[in-house]
């Protein structure tokens, strides 16, 4: 089968082909059910398959959807695995948990954020603690979020950009944007004020499913940075830490680290993947985030600025709603052969590395 039948065209395809592909593996299934529903009514899920000893001391870990519409990609990745019969590589007492949809309302809807507005991938800190600010997105948030989106209001605001970036540097925009931010609810790249459901359902799961794992590979799929179909290995273990020199071994230097500035990713605020680590002080955890490009970032940006004003201040059930589901979806999801050939072929790439790594550990 090519790569590219492994890859569906919607949230519930998606979830019913792993789903699928899970069970006939043999998998054993679990459910976490989201509050809200998707744009049919339907039911919005997290989908959790594990294949091997459920005592393993090595698991490796693949999630999707962190940022809900980039879950095509991460979805196809789960499903191939499985399909394809590669989780039969895994070497014996090695477990392998695959996490689908773990944004499944963003996922459904064609958002990055989760039901609340929030970038699941800022919202892992103490929200307790008083939050990290970004005076660059405090600036600039007017003109990212206007209340009007029309072709005039984007090349008003395209100038405040170029502006910002005469003064700052492209990497002080792109720190300011997308670094994080805990200000604006209704802005882009929001962090939240509260734990959101999926990051409890995560660590959730880790509880649950990894009490008795000492070597944990985690495989967090991305897309929307980066060259076209090229993916990034984004490492975001501490400068050297055991975690950062582990992942360099593991996958031949290929990796990046936005700490060092190799990652086309600034340093964010919350991120998943440190707080994955920390929930398993028993186990060593060598993380990455496998992060494919898509379109060139200024469009991506262009299309997560329609898509907050369409939820903010739009329908999305009319001619123009639907124009900006479809620029979205694009930004995230490359529905063409060739994308999904190199999405395929460098995760599974990825999870061979990882799989030695763990057993190497
Ligand atoms: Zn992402």
């Amino acid at each position: 089968m090519p790569a590219s039948d492994y890859f569906s065209a919607n949230y519930t395809k998606a979830r019913s082909r792993f789903l699928a592909a899970a069970t006939a593996a043999g998998a054993r299934m679990s459910v976490y059910k989201n509050p809200a529903r998707g744009p049919a009514g339907e039911e919005l899920t997290t989908d959790v398959a594990w294949i091997g000893p459920a005592d393993a001391e090595r698991v490796l870990v693949t999630i999707s959807a962190t940022h809900g519409v980039e879950g095509f990609c991460g979805s196809g990745a789960q499903a191939g695995w499985f399909e394809s019969g590669l989780y039969r590589e895994a070497p014996d007492g090695t477990a392998l948990m695959q996490i689908h949809a773990i944004n499944p309302h963003g996922f459904a809807w064609l958002r990055r954020v989760t039901e609340d507005n929030v970038d699941l991938n800022r919202n892992f800190l103490d929200h307790g603690a008083p939050y990290p600010v970004n005076p660059g997105y405090e600036e600039l948030h007017d003109t990212i979020c206007p209340p009007e989106w029309t072709d005039a209001v984007i090349a008003q605001t395209k100038a405040v950009f170029e502006a910002y970036v005469e003064k700052h540097g492209a990497r002080g925009l792109q720190s300011a944007v997308s670094g994080g931010q805990y200000s604006h609810a209704d802005g882009i790249f929001y962090g939240g004020n509260a734990e959101t459901w999926s990051r409890q359902t995560l660590l959730a799961i880790f509880g649950k499913m990894l009490p008795r794992a000492r070597h944990v590979a985690v495989v967090d799929y991305h897309t929307g940075l980066g060259p076209r179909g090229y993916g990034e290995r984004i490492c975001v273990h501490a400068p050297k830490s055991d975690g950062l020199t582990r992942a360099s071994q593991w996958y031949n230097d290929d990796i990046t680290s936005p700490a060092l500035g190799s990652s086309s990713s600034v340093v964010l605020s919350g991120v998943n993947l440190n707080a994955m680590e920390d929930a398993l002080p028993h186990a060593q955890m060598t993380g990455i985030a496998l992060e494919y490009g898509t379109i060139p970032t200024e469009q991506v940006k262009l299309a997560l600025r329609a898509d907050n004003w369409l939820h903010a201040h739009g329908e999305v059930d009319t001619p123009k709603g639907r124009a900006i589901k479809d620029q979205i979806r694009d930004a995230f999801y490359q529905d063409a052969d060739d994308w999904k050939q190199m999405i395929w072929d460098r995760g599974v790439e990825t999870q061979r590395l990882a799989l030695a790594g763990l057993a190497a550990s």
